[in-house]
């Protein structure tokens, strides 16, 4: 079986334990590689290796880091197609989403970082004839990055491509759920010629590798992106060392549909915005709020349009819901399903693992889900599911749905559906989230500040706000009389 390698100091190694872990593929339930079971030896030899790098990467000149970046990225182009085939078996995404969206996102993070770095200035303060203050940025230094499963490859090069470009060098942990694509990538920074010890890449447990990274005195900077639990264990870990921390938490986000919206788009948009890589998008719309006086119609045809949704094996073109990622989180949201039932909610559609037939019968799928007659407030609709499911609810007001978007710990993204623009304004500035999308869904431009409010974050990425992460703010004064 193929084994994976951690990529340290520009090599690939064996773990130091020799132990290994099963990687499944979710679409049909059996293990199909083994990663490396790393423990404290291995991230610290990485975290040795990323320190020395970083004597040399610190001072490299921006315009050569840029070209290592444009070269990743290129590669990543190239590889396109098999880096998409890898991470639809990985994960369980439909391939063409992993095509058009994962693949491609990952190449374009490089590539933004290696021309915005080109671009990243600093400030100047003239005090008249007095003194002049410039302010240096310098990388901050070895820079841990940890995500999660759920867009392997394309939030792993969110945080490593501007780390990079910083001139940060950094120890990288994918999940443990989907590494593949993370261990590519090792090779394709080999084949680019990126010099030994800038990226280093260790695979295993959050536990043991992701708890040295975060707790190691020569890692002064973390960010992460995961669940606001493990969020919050790093952060109490980090913040008494004084680790500047980026954290890209959970999402529980309010889709909020007025009677005015141009109701096909807000449809066709509702559908991805629920249902898109199985729901498991820190994005997606999970609680969805109508108008009352379009809800029975929305109702109808937002249940007609989703049971025609095929859920399939990942690499079938037809299929729009391929396997969510591992059989103990379909357990998890099924067992959310059963609480929606507990808590009075009905299942208009949906709410059962389905079964793909032949060889994909042990795989993890299950049937795209809408719920309703759930108060606001309920457990089902404050806590993240992160599946293919969501509620439906009317609401009359302006100010009652406001209150129900705003109800809930998380304030990552929300969308709003209405053609009054004082309105969509309004609803915007008053929505508690980091991120408001107005008639669309995930329309993203790289330079934008990408983050979350609440329990869903701190600190933002995207854009020169993730190069200011990335270095440290320095201002000399000097006196000119
Ligand atoms: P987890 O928090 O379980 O894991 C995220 C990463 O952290 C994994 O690599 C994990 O390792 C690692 N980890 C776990 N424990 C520790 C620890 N003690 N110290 C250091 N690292 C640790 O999240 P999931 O992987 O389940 O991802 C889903 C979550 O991510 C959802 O809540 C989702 O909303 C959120 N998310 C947020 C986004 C945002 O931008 N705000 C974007 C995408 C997802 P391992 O699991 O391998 O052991």
């Amino acid at each position: 079986m193929f084994k994976l390698k951690n990529y340290i100091n520009g090599e690939l190694l064996e773990p130091a334990s020799k132990h290994y872990i099963d990687n499944y593929d979710p679409s049909r339930g059996v293990v199909y590689s083994l990663i490396p079971d790393s423990d404290e030896r291995d991230a610290e030899q990485a975290i040795a290796a990323a320190k020395e790098a970083f004597k040399t990467w610190s001072i490299t000149p921006k315009d050569t880091r840029s070209a290592y970046l444009l070269k990743i990225a290129a590669i990543i182009e190239e590889q396109l197609h098999d880096l998409a085939v890898a991470e639809s078996l990985d994960n369980g995404k439909p391939l063409h989403l992993a095509k058009t969206v994962d693949i491609p996102r990952a190449a374009a993070n490089f590539h933004f970082y290696g021309t915005g770095i080109l671009h990243y200035a600093a400030h100047a303060h003239s005090m008249e004839d007095t003194a002049i203050n410039y302010t240096l940025r310098q990388p901050v230094g070895v820079a841990g990055c940890i995500s999660p499963w759920n867009l392997p490859l394309y939030l792993f090069s969110w945080k490593i491509a501007p780390a990079l470009a910083a001139g940060c060098t950094v120890v990288a942990k994918p999940s443990e759920i989907t590494p593949m694509t993370a261990y590519l990538l090792s090779e394709i920074c080999i084949k680019a010629g990126l010099p030994k010890g800038v990226l280093n890449i260790v695979h295993g447990y959050g536990h043991k590798v992701g708890n040295t990274i975060v707790s190691h005195k020569d890692v002064p900077l973390i960010s992460f992106t995961g669940g606001t639990k493990t969020g919050a264990t790093i952060a109490s870990i980090a913040a008494p060392m004084f680790k500047k921390l980026s954290l890209e938490l959970g999402g529980k986000n309010p889709n909020i549909i007025f009677a005015d919206c141009d109701y096909d788009k807000m449809l066709s948009t509702t559908m991805l915005s629920s249902f898109a890589n199985q729901g498991q998008i820190c994005l997606c719309g999970s609680r969805i709020f109508v108008e009352k006086s379009i809800y029975g119609k929305f109702k109808d045809d937002f249940v007609a349009k989703t049971q025609k949704l095929v859920v399939g094996a990942p690499m079938d073109d037809k299929t729009k819901i391929g396997a969510v990622v591992s059989k103990s989180h379909m357990e998890k949201i099924l067992s959310y399903i059963e609480l929606a039932k507990q808590e009075g909610g009905t299942i208009l559609c949906g709410g059962k693992q389905q079964t793909v037939t032949g060889e994909f019968e042990n795989g993890y799928y299950l049937q795209p889900t809408i719920i309703e007659g759930l108060s606001y407030d309920c457990r089902t609709n404050q806590e993240e599911i992160f599946g293919p499911v969501v509620t439906i609810m009317p609401f009359e007001k302006e100010e009652e749905v406001m209150l129900y978007a705003n109800s809930t710990e998380y304030g990552l993204a929300s969308m709003v559906w209405t053609q009054d623009i004082t309105k969509a304004n309004r609803v915007a500035m008053n929505l508690h989230t980091g991120i408001v999308w107005v008639n669309c869904w995930l329309l993203r431009d790289l330079r934008t500040p990408f983050g979350g409010v609440k329990s869903s974050g701190v600190g933002r990425e995207g854009g020169f706000e993730a190069l200011d992460f990335f270095t440290e703010p320095k201002n000399v004064c000097v006196k000119l009389k």
